[in-house]
């Protein structure tokens, strides 16, 4: 099957007084039709200026795509004009984040921001809108849909609202979802219930998602495949199973051993001795290797490849440089 996305050796700095902010500093990867990518890391690590890029906003300045390229259907999304990527986001791809609050307008009701997408991205009388946009909720589990289409985002609780930020989302049947850690905000419950929603959505309209989270466990529910980031760049490419049977880079461990617990109490990932480099000093060589306990002389000096280690796998790590294959 053709890839629907391909990010190719993105960059994105951010310009700021201190210095340049390297935030992503070189990646790649691939998606297709129907396919969940999962993007782990702390924060900080440049996931979610991955996908801004993707949806083209990157606050510029200070920010700026500095390089590579980002293909859509074949088509350069960092080359394209305003008008171009416009007619792109929110209707080929959306995007849904951590709290719908910031992208729901209070003063509007649900619906008529809803039907507002709608109407803007297809060819939808009001009256036809208002129904797609009820027939969106009641999709999305939302009881009363034809009651409660017009009411106030307050008016909803915040599982409901987040279940409309993805009703608003779908409404244009999207090719590619993004959702930027879309179950942070919720308590447990209803975070199993959008990842149930997420996946059956999933199978239904085949869309494919980009899910940016830091907790494993969204990502073992969810993702066929996963990249693992740090300080910008990509230090672990695979598949989910082979991803958590056997995690290759000592960030990646790390991160595993971090889980939160089933209770589901500690959710910071904060096992891992050390933080995120200062982006503006960042160290020499492997950025992990202040915090890494394999540590070696060549991590201090040189930045290590993102290496095929075969299976389809990929690892950033001087520890595998041996298994290099021959390309
Ligand atoms: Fe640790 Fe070196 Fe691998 Fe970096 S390259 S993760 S410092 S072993
Ligand atoms: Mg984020």
């Amino acid at each position: 099957m053709k890839n629907l996305l391909e990010v190719k050796n993105l960059k994105t700095h951010f310009y700021t007084e201190d210095g340049i902010v390297p935030a992503v500093n070189g990646v790649d990867f691939n998606l297709k039709p129907g396919e969940t990518l999962g993007i782990v890391g702390e924060s900080g690590c440049g996931k979610s200026i991955t996908s801004m890029s993707i949806m083209r906003l990157i606050p510029t300045p200070p920010g700026k795509i500095v390089g590579g390229e980002i293909l859509f259907e074949d088509r350069d999304i960092v080359k394209m004009s305003e008008a171009e990527i416009r007619k792109i986001r929110g209707n080929d791809i959306a995007m849904i984040f951590q709290e719908p609050m910031t992208s729901l307008n209070p003063v509007f009701t649900i619906g008529s921001q809803i039907m507002e997408a709608i109407m803007l991205h297809q060819k939808m009388d009001k009256k036809a809108a208002r129904g797609k946009c009820i027939e969106m909720l009641r999709l999305v589990g939302i009881p009363r849909a034809d009651e409660v289409v017009d009411d106030y985002p307050h008016q909803f609780s915040g599982g409901m609202r987040q279940r409309a930020m993805i009703a608003m989302a779908l409404s244009c049947n999207p090719k590619l979802l993004i959702a930027d850690e879309p179950t942070t905000a919720l308590d447990v419950t209803i975070q199993a219930q959008i990842i149930e929603l997420m996946k059956e959505l999933k199978e239904k309209l085949n869309t494919a998602i980009m899910l940016i989270t830091h907790d494993l466990g969204v990502v073992a529910e969810m993702a066929d495949h996963v990249i693992v980031m740090y300080a910008g760049r990509i230090v672990e490419d695979a598949n989910v199973i082979d991803l958590f049977k056997d995690p290759k880079h000592p960030y990646t461990i790390g991160l595993m051993k971090s889980k939160p617990s089933l209770e589901g109490s500690a959710k910071r990932l904060d096992v891992i001795p050390g933080s995120v480099p200062n982006p503006l000093a960042m160290p020499e060589g492997c950025s992990f290797h202040p915090r890494c306990s394999h540590a070696m002389e060549v991590c201090k000096k040189q930045v290590p490849e993102l290496t095929s280690i075969g299976g389809g796998r990929k690892v950033r790590c001087w520890l595998y440089n041996n298994e290099r294959e021959v390309e």
